[in-house]
């Protein structure tokens, strides 16, 4: 806790945004964060606008729900983006931070990086698969994790992390992409390969946001890093790591404002209840935050709901 730096909270949906800056002139700007499912955030603090990991088509992958009468698709399917769906949510992206290559975190990002022009900081793997779609070479930055770079608004520290150990941690992917690989755009789901995964700390006017796309990270990574606001992986692979939620807390400082991300079932069209993911992922998770670092708060985010930091 940092005593003196305490931050104000306004919750709004985006059904009910009637949130004015109540302080017309203060020197802090608010930071909003936008909630777009999965792992995906759009981040602004009136200058940039940073999206993460922003999946919004949410396909139908397998089993899905008797009331979603949308098409199924396999992951031997060609992958497909709801362009309607993603022009109404996605008016404007400076940059985007993508954690790994898996479909539910860059399948969408081949049409809104072509839309928005936004320059995209990922794995040598995600610049790949962008290339193979013909997003221009002077939008893609290509890290490896461990740098830090300065932009005209916004720097971005690049953090090496891994993968959620899926599968009972029987999930391990060497494979990468690179200049030799032969992608043909459109891609197959499958052909969305991890390619090793990052955290980004992002620095915004006023307020800096480490954000992760899976459910693990390297300790040592985090040593130093105390952001204001924490975007973990919540969901239910992290049960099987020791103790997850008690080392991350730990190492990245017990920061006041916590907002789980990757809780729900991205399966699920935007609008679908996600009832089950709450009461598996984000409450048991609530309980633990409140006896490891009591004075957190941890906010549970509704789909294209933003929430407003002073
Ligand atoms: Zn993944």
């Amino acid at each position: 806790m940092k005593p003196g730096n305490k931050l104000i909270l306004k919750i709004v949906t985006i059904c009910s945004l009637v949130f004015l800056m109540s302080q017309a002139g203060a020197q802090s700007a608010p930071l909003e964060l936008k909630y777009l499912g999965t792992a995906g955030w759009e981040i602004s603090d009136g200058n940039v606008v940073v999206l993460v990991d922003p999946y919004i088509s949410r396909l139908k992958l397998g089993g899905g729900h008797p009331d979603d009468d949308r098409p199924v698709f396999a992951d031997n399917d060609i992958a497909q983006s709801d362009e309607t769906l993603i022009d109404e949510i996605v008016t404007r992206a400076d940059f985007i931070l993508i954690h790994h290559g898996h479909y539910d975190h860059l399948g969408d990002v081949p049409y809104i990086a072509a839309k928005t022009g936004a320059k995209v900081i990922g794995t040598e793997t995600t610049i790949t698969i962008l290339r193979a779609y013909g997003i221009p070479e002077d939008q893609l930055y290509a890290v490896g994790g461990g740098e830090d770079y300065q932009f005209e608004n916004f720097s971005v520290r690049v953090i090496p992390s891994i993968h959620s150990a899926l599968g009972e941690k029987h999930y391990y992917d060497a494979r990468r992409y690179d200049s030799r690989s032969n992608l043909e755009a459109p891609l197959r789901i499958e052909q969305f390969i991890e390619g090793g995964s990052l955290m980004f700390l992002a620095r915004f006017d006023h307020h800096n946001v480490l954000t992760m796309g899976s459910m693990n990270f390297v300790e040592r990574e985090l040593e130093g890093i105390h952001p204001d606001i924490l975007l973990p992986g919540v969901n239910g692979s992290r049960l099987g790591l020791y103790n997850y939620d008690e080392r991350l807390l730990d190492v990245t400082g017990n920061q006041e404002i916590i907002i789980p991300a990757h809780w729900d079932n991205f399966r699920l069209p935007y609008g679908f209840s996600q009832e089950a993911n709450i009461k598996r992922n984000i409450i048991p998770f609530i309980n633990a935050v409140s006896d490891i670092s009591p004075n957190s708060q941890v906010i549970t985010p509704v789909h294209l709901g933003i929430i407003v930091i002073e």
